[in-house]
């Protein structure tokens, strides 16, 4: 069979893929997508978009049950959490669905079915119907990731999960444990425990949610507590027994081992690249550990050929993923893209409460050589929090005292997730502290305690 040949081939239509796929077709380019299970990838069906839709089910669910506090009343809250997976899963396919109407309206070439790269240049595609050969000068994968799987702790679907089976459960569990306090870790936690399984989570390092700064990680830690989940922290899973509808997790801390046991266990240890069965070792592609080598531009050495998103490395995020997209089919049109800078990517997390953060932590700037200036505000202090019966949480800025460069935001509290984005502004704009203090934000709203955080670390704070 002839191969064809397009401008630009994507392999892996998650948000980095498709995002790539969109700006090559804008910039003129004849491009064609393969994808072997579901447009949107881990993103739109398995990752970002179902969890949201489950964790605003279990907000909801919560709020129901405080409805007194608001001078209103609701009969029996209960949930049904078959409704709510469906919706959860409904969702996903709307989103997945749209993906496909934008491959057609930019009339790309998509092809359902399992890419390689048989040589330079080359892509081979195994579908339904047969094995089509295709051609391009530039070719991105953009395979994505899955979840890391431990010796021992290996999922099951019945009683260890993945993400994949948290996200469409056989059952509602009754004792959890979740092994891994990142943000998947912790959003299936907060999504669990606040529809009622006893929670408990297993975390290797110092603190939950490890990436964030500390201080943002012991205030959420006291909030998941007072929520009722158990947080073991500097506690490693060193073996799982599983028996008929219980597993004993022998838990190290310390030193010493505790045997605990659940229903139901969640592995969120990490993820791994999806590098195999690609024929990137054969074209001399490097890979460190499950993740291709790139440059800030996402070029792999092999020429014409880029990874981006999950592939290439951390930070882990969809909005990584889509930005290198843009940045790649803007280089393989010809244009000259600026790099993605990964100390201006926000990172969000949404358990209850929300955590969100952008740049360098208080500890990470010290530990550059920065002198710093710290800003903080609590939750408390603001009117609209108030107002939505969401007093707890903080802001923190941390800036270059020297130049007031804004080095780093962290935020916990409710609709942070929805905040942090002005402060990425203002990373990208390289934002002052007089940038910052002069700038008005409206009344009342949660966004008035960025500002107050920011005059709090000049010695001007208003209402505290
Ligand atoms: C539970 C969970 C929650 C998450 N929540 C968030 C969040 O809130 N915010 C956020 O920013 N990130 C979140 N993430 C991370 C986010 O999903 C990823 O960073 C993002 O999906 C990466 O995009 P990608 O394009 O690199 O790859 P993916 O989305 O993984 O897509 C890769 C695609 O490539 C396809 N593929 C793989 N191999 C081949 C092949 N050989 N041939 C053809 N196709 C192939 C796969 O089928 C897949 O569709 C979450 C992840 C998980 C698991």
């Amino acid at each position: 069979m002839a191969s064809k040949s397009f401008d630009m081939i994507v392999i892996g239509a998650g948000p980095g893929g498709y995002v790539a796929a969109i700006r090559g077709a804008q910039l003129g380019l004849n491009v064609a997508i393969v994808e072997r299970e579901h447009l949107g990838g881990i993103c739109l069906n398995w990752g970002c978009i179902p969890t949201k839709a489950l964790l605003r089910s279990s907000e909801v669910f919560h709020l129901m049950g405080r409805a007194k506090e608001f001078g209103l009343s609701a009969g029996k809250i209960d949930y049904d959490l078959k409704a709510v997976v469906q919706r959860s899963r409904k969702v996903a396919a709307q989103l997945s669905g749209g993906i496909g109407h934008l491959m057609k309206k930019n009339k790309i070439t998509v092809f359902m079915g399992a890419a390689s790269l048989p040589a330079k240049g080359k892509v081979s595609v195994r579908t339904d119907k047969g094995v089509e050969e295709l051609t391009s000068k530039a070719i991105i994968v953009a395979t994505g990731a899955r979840a890391r799987e431990l010796p021992g702790l290996e999922a099951d679907g019945d009683l260890v999960w993945t993400y994949k089976h948290a996200l469409d459960p056989v059952r509602m569990p009754k004792k959890l444990l979740v092994i891994g306090s990142g943000a998947i870790g912790i959003e299936f936690a907060s999504f669990y425990n606040t529809l009622g399984a006893d929670t408990t989570v297993v975390e290797v390092l110092d603190r939950v949610l490890p990436v964030e700064d500390a201080e943002i990680s012991k205030f959420a830690k006291k909030q998941f507590v007072k929520q009722g989940m158990k947080i073991m922290e500097k506690s490693m899973v060193k073996q799982l027994d599983r028996a008929k509808g219980k597993v004993t997790a022998h838990i190290e801390t310390g030193g010493k081992i505790e045997k605990l046991d659940f229903d139901t266990v969640i592995s969120a240890v990490g993820i791994v690249g999806n590098v195999e069965d690609l024929g990137l070792e054969g074209l001399g592609v490097k890979i460190d550990r499950t993740h291709v080598v790139v440059d800030e531009y996402c070029r792999t050495g092999v020429d014409g050929l880029y990874a981006i998103g999950d592939i290439a490395g951390a930070p882990w995020l969809a909005h990584k993923a889509s930005h290198e997209g843009v940045m790649v089919a803007e280089l393989v049109a010809g244009l000259s893209p600026h790099s993605v800078r990964p100390e201006s990517i926000a990172g969000c997390t949404y358990c209850s409460p929300q955590v969100a953060s952008v740049g360098y932590t208080e500890a990470k700037a010290k530990e550059l050589g920065y002198e710093i200036k710290v800003g903080r505000f609590p939750f408390m202090g603001n009117g609209k929090a108030i107002a939505l019966g969401e007093p707890e949480g903080m802001v923190k800025t941390v800036f270059d005292a020297k130049t007031g460069e804004l080095l780093g935001a962290h935020m916990v509290g409710a609709e942070v997730t929805e905040l942090i984005q002005g402060f990425v502004v203002g990373r990208q704009l390289e934002t002052t502290e007089a940038d910052l203090i002069n700038t008005v934000f409206p009344h009342p709203t949660l966004s008035e305690m960025m500002h107050e955080s920011v005059l709090d670390a000049y010695g001007r704070v208003i209402h505290m």
